[in-house]
């Protein structure tokens, strides 16, 4: 319809709008439909000690098995979940197939590690969040000290509600990072008030770090705040040999990125887990 009134017109972007509207749509409709039928599922991407080489911990990612449009990645969708509040049956439905999912690989005789779960600032932010999560370890069997929560900057906005649910986290034994550090908006002051365990150094950072003198002096000056402050530190998005000598050299104690692993399907931590054991 937009057509007929001429080439000229503005309406003609209209269509597109309207595809979009109608996308958000059925994504959502979509959204719904995948939690009840399962379509979710996780990848973990191994977190590498920077010293020695092991597997000290995986992040969770989710991944959505689409009927017809094949393996979803979370930029696909997570906005439209965000947006819905569906993030929040979602991110449950992620943060117990993780703890469980450790649970199993420490029962097989594996290694102990940390997973690290994303959430929402809208998840985060729930009053009855650390209950969840209290819960969930219970029934899964996890302790708290192999579960790390990844939150952004993004919920410190809310400074009040935040504080107090890293306070209840910190009495619940699990650890929290701050993910993507760097790239949002908080002050330098929360990271003195707030209770947390580790910095991620944001990938925008990490990428072309070796020629551009600014991002390494980001990273090697995020690295040694976080010593000073009493903080572990990680970097992400590692993908050369190169990057990953500066930031030993700057003592960041974990790496992770595709020069380690992708991130992969549970049985290929296993097989990774079990080839460590064999090693040592
Ligand atoms: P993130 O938490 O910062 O996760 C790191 C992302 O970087 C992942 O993308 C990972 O696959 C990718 N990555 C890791 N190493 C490298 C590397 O060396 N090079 C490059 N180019 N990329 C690397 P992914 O899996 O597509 O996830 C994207 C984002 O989606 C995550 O960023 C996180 O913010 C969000 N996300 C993933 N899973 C969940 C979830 O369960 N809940 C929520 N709320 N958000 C999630
Ligand atoms: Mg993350
Ligand atoms: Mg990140
Ligand atoms: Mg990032």
């Amino acid at each position: 319809a937009a057509k007929d009134k001429g080439k000229n017109s503005f309406h003609l972007y209209v269509p597109n709008l309207e595809q979009a509207v109608n996308d958000k749509m059925t994504i959502q409709n979509e959204l719904n439909r995948a939690l009840v039928r399962q379509e979710f599922l996780l990848h973990y991407q191994p977190q590498v000690s920077a010293k020695s080489g092991a597997i000290v911990g995986v992040e969770a990612l989710i991944r959505w098995d689409h009927p017809q449009r094949g393996l979803l990645l979370p930029d696909q969708f997570i906005s439209v979940a965000e947006e819905t509040g569906l993030i929040v049956p979602i991110g449950e439905w992620v943060l117990r197939t993780a703890c469980k999912q450790n649970k199993q690989w420490q029962e097989q005789g594996l290694m102990p590690l940390r997973v690290a779960v994303n959430l929402s600032a809208r998840q985060f932010l729930k009053q009855d969040f650390t209950q969840m999560v209290a819960e969930i370890l219970e029934q899964t069997g996890l302790a708290p000290e192999y579960l790390e929560l990844e939150i952004t900057e993004s919920s410190m906005i809310d400074v009040q509600r935040a504080t107090q649910a890293l306070k209840e986290l910190k009495q619940l034994g699990v650890h929290v990072a701050i993910d993507d550090f760097g790239t949002g908006y908080s002050s330098l002051y929360y990271l003195k008030e707030f209770p947390l365990n580790r910095l991620k150094i944001d990938r925008s950072f990490v990428r072309d770090m070796l020629d551009q003198p600014s991002n390494q002096a980001i990273v090697s000056t995020i690295i040694s705040m976080a010593h000073h402050l009493q903080l572990h530190v990680i970097a992400e998005g590692v993908e050369t040999k190169e990057e990953l000598a500066f930031l030993q050299e700057h003592l960041c104690e974990e790496v992770q990125g595709y020069l380690f692993s992708r991130p992969l399907p549970s049985e290929d931590v296993a097989f990774y887990l079990q080839a460590q054991k064999g090693a040592s």
